[in-house]
C-alpha cells in the first residue's frame, strides 16, 4: 500500500500496489506512476532515499504508519 496526496482533489489516498502502473529507477529516487483512486488519472510520485527529506507537501503521518503500509 502507498499513501499519496492527489494534486487534483488534494485529499490523501491509500493506494493498493496493483494501482502502481510503473516504477522508474533514478539515481536519487524512484518514480512511481500511480493510478489515482480519487480522480482516476495517473500521477507520478517520487519515493526512495529522498522520501524522508521531501518538503512539507508530504502528508503528516507518523513514520511507523508509513512503514507498515
Ligand atoms: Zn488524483
Amino acid at each position: 500500500m502507498l499513501l499519496i496526496t492527489c494534486p487534483v482533489t488534494r485529499t490523501d489516498e491509500l493506494v493498493a500496489d496493483r494501482r502502481i502502473r510503473s516504477v522508474a529507477n533514478h539515481p536519487t529516487h524512484l518514480a512511481l506512476s500511480v493510478e489515482c483512486p480519487a480522480c482516476g488519472s495517473v500521477h507520478v510520485y517520487r519515493t526512495g532515499r529522498r522520501w524522508e527529506s521531501r518538503p512539507a507537501a508530504a502528508p503528516a503521518r507518523p513514520a511507523a504508519e508509513l512503514a507498515r503500509a
